[in-house]
């Protein structure tokens, strides 16, 4: 099975070269900037953003608020097609309770800071993996020409850990009441530019502490590449000196 290997690939890319200078691996991995990197996530300004974006959480909810009032007022009310505004509502509240008590340094809580950065809505649905038989490991329903497709398991993990129910409460609340917010887009319209707004300007925020650290990065690296072409220069001139009486 080709999990295993897909798997020991995915771990090597829990460094980059800020935290380890012989990682020749991707370029900038968000979330190892955001939650795992010794040299980044404990900047202030990443820390910072990481705090705005669980700050966002009562933002959004306020922002719902409002754009069910102006649906309401909307032509295109999606109340008379069927939506409960009362359970946009209710979502609002599950949100709104869940969020004192929760304790963000879990993955669920990083996996919920990294959307909310990124501007991703998501269903309930797909925030709690199914353990004991998660969905990329199910056999493939359909056959492709009479024979049963290889699954592509790059980059999924192996083993998918049992968390505690706890931590995925706000992450299932909050995808509830994206479940539940249909309405019309002008209504969504605000709600929508706030948090473009407000992930592009965090995305540009945790650019901003990272760019001078790599910047430094490739000065050392490129130093130490010439300091070595040099005394490599320099013993290929002394090891040819005989051939070429070291003149030059
Ligand atoms: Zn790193």
């Amino acid at each position: 099975m080709g999990g295993v290997s897909s798997f020991s690939r995915h771990s090597a890319w829990k460094t980059c070269r800020l935290c380890d200078l012989s990682d020749g691996g991707p370029r900038y991995d968000l979330w190892h900037v955001l939650f795992d990197c010794p040299k980044t996530s404990t900047l202030a300004s990443v820390v910072a953003v990481r705090d705005a974006c669980q700050a966002f959480v009562l933002q959004l909810c306020d922002l719902v608020t409002v754009a069910v009032g102006c649906n309401g007022d909307s032509m295109s009310n999606t109340e008379r097609s069927g939506v409960s505004h009362s359970d946009i509502y209710d979502a609002e509240l599950r949100v709104r309770d869940a969020v004192p008590g929760y304790l963000w340094d879990c993955v669920p809580g990083r996996w919920l800071v990294y959307t909310l950065l990124l501007a991703l809505p998501f269903s309930e649905r797909v925030v709690r993996p199914n353990a004991p038989d998660p969905v990329w490991l199910c056999p493939p329903k359909r056959k492709r020409g009479g024979v049963v497709p290889e699954r592509d398991l790059h980059g999924m993990p192996v083993v998918v850990p049992e968390l505690p129910a706890e931590q995925y409460v706000l992450p299932e609340a909050l995808g509830w009441l994206y479940d539940c917010t249909v309405l019309s887009s002008d209504s969504l319209r605000p709600l929508a530019d706030a948090w473009c707004k407000f992930a592009t300007g965090n995305l540009l925020r945790v650019g901003n502490a990272v760019r001078p650290l790599r910047a430094a990065v490739d000065v050392q690296l490129l130093t130490s590449a010439v300091v070595l072409q040099q005394q490599n220069d320099d013993d290929s001139r002394s090891g040819s000196s005989s051939l070429d009486d070291g003149s030059d």
